[in-house]
């Protein structure tokens, strides 16, 4: 299980017994917030010199399953003495801001009090020193039991977890880029020595090895387990049993180069009889990342985002078409095939319909409408000197009246701060047609990935300003060289 160390600042100017209570105070915090968090917290003893800060931050470093530290300043704790130690410590930091004590004892407080309980002092002196190094962090600030501090930790947590999967996430693409497709594409070295993600090329005769390898029995098996799940509208098992090869042959192929997300391109698909559809849909279900035409940034940040969301209500998209009726103005979110059905209300039918473009046989497909609810729209873009994260808060409403015609799953929403603004703004960012949907993540776990990371973020949200946004775009030109 994943772990965070919770370390806890002071020095010896107080004495003995001051150290002592602090030592129980931090242990009372860490075992609050264990059970609240998903990662274990490990509360590590008190650091009141430079050697035991620098030691305790080369040991974090070092524990495979720490995905972060918290530190937290009970007293004052001197920061020279941590140079060393935020020069040695590589994991995400979170600086919690809070004092053990809730309310002033107005009536009893002295000076053994104010000496033991100085948080406000300490986390000045503590926080100077990151800004000093220019050393990325989260602030946390409020009571170790409030609700909404706790909360932004479980946040940070989720986005540690994705980061620190970052050097293991591996993504399997086959073929090349779609053609002329610009945003689709960009630096994959850039993007390993930031994110950690590796992309590797697998021509597409590789997979179609291994589903040659796929037995009728075994796809057949996969068959029954769709019918049971979904309503097959369709008389053409034939050709859903064609994407259950393709399932099971591309789990076994991500699974064996220990890959746990992958592109197709539908200009690349000799020897397959369909583009993967369903089974990519399925995959994804299952967790995988995904991007269509190649899309290797999409695939991984879908996989990262899946990974924050515990694969909850998170799905490849793309911005299809709009409805631009005055006063209903939205977005219809699709893909020709491979939309997650982590989103989907409802009944998922599974068809068979015809692609217009690729040029093979009418590929199966699950077929569902996306939920109402709030969410958030993701794009990475690489801008050629760097990585920008684009995330939009919108809204996914339910589509006004029924598309019986339309062969694909879809979501439909309506960006914010308006659909004008908020597309606006979009487009001002040089964000993709291609995103990632969550409805269970929200901005806050987009903006502490990026910190972590340390790539560009800008958010696109109830209170944005175009004019505002533009300004920001013009100083992160500036900033991120
Ligand atoms: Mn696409």
């Amino acid at each position: 299980m994943s772990n965070v160390w919770f370390i806890t600042g002071s020095q010896h100017l107080y004495g003995d017994d001051a150290l002592r209570q602090v030592a129980a105070d931090s242990a009372v915090i860490a075992e609050h917030l264990n059970g609240r968090i998903d990662a274990e917290v490990i509360c590590t003893p008190v650091v009141t010199t430079a050697s035991e800060i620098t030691d305790v931050m080369r040991k974090a470093n070092a524990d495979d399953e720490c995905i972060g530290v918290i530190t937290w300043m009970h007293t004052f704790s001197p920061s020279k003495m941590w140079i060393d130690g935020l020069k040695t410590i590589s994991k995400p930091i979170l600086h919690f801001s809070t004092q053990f004590n809730e309310a002033l004892p107005y009536s009893e407080i002295d000076m053994d009090f104010m000496n033991l309980n100085q948080s406000a002092h300490g986390d000045r002196e503590h926080s100077h020193l990151y800004a000093l190094m220019r050393k990325s962090r989260k602030e946390v600030v409020g009571h170790w039991q409030d609700e909404e501090a706790i909360e932004e930790i479980r946040t940070w947590v989720s986005a540690a977890k994705a980061f620190a999967a970052g050097s293991t996430l591996r993504v399997v693409r086959f073929g090349d880029n779609m053609r002329d497709v610009a945003v689709t594409d960009g630096n994959k070295v850039t993007a390993q020595a930031k994110l950690g993600w590796s992309v590797d090329y697998y021509g597409i005769g590789d997979l179609v090895e291994e589903i040659e390898k796929v037995t009728d029995e075994e796809a057949e098996a996969l068959v029954e387990e769709y019918k049971s799940a979904y309503s097959v509208v369709t008389d053409d098992i034939a050709a859903i049993k064609e994407q259950a090869k393709y399932e099971i042959a591309l789990e076994r192929f991500l699974k064996n180069t220990e890959s746990t997300a992958f592109t197709t391109n539908f200009q690349d698909l000799h020897g397959l009889k369909q583009l993967p559809g369903l089974s990519a849909q399925r995959l994804m279900a299952k967790g995988y990342g995904f991007g269509a035409e190649g899309d290797w940034k999409t695939a991984a940040l879908t996989r990262a985002m899946k990974i924050m969301s515990e694969n909850d209500s998170t799905a490849f998209m793309e911005d299809y078409t709009y409805n631009l009726t005055k006063g209903n103005e939205a977005i219809l979110g699709a893909h020709m095939l491979e939309v997650c059905p982590t989103i989907a209300e409802g009944e998922i039918k599974l068809d068979v319909q015809p692609l217009g473009i690729g040029g093979k046989e009418p590929p199966a497909r699950l077929i569902f409408n996306a939920k109402a609810g709030d969410a958030i729209c993701v794009s990475l873009v690489d801008l050629g000197n760097r990585l920008r994260l684009i995330c939009a808060e919108v809204e996914c409403i339910s589509t006004p009246e029924p598309m019986p015609k339309l062969p694909v799953a879809s979501a439909m929403w309506k960006p914010y701060p308006d659909f004008k603004n908020g597309v606006k703004a979009w487009l001002l960012a040089g964000g993709a047609h291609h995103s990632v949907l969550s409805y269970s993540l929200t901005k806050e776990h987009i903006i502490d990935f990026a910190r972590m990371a340390g790539i560009e973020c800008v958010v696109i949200g109830k209170d944005t300003n175009v004019s505002d946004f533009e300004l920001k775009l013009m100083l992160g030109d500036a900033a991120w060289k």
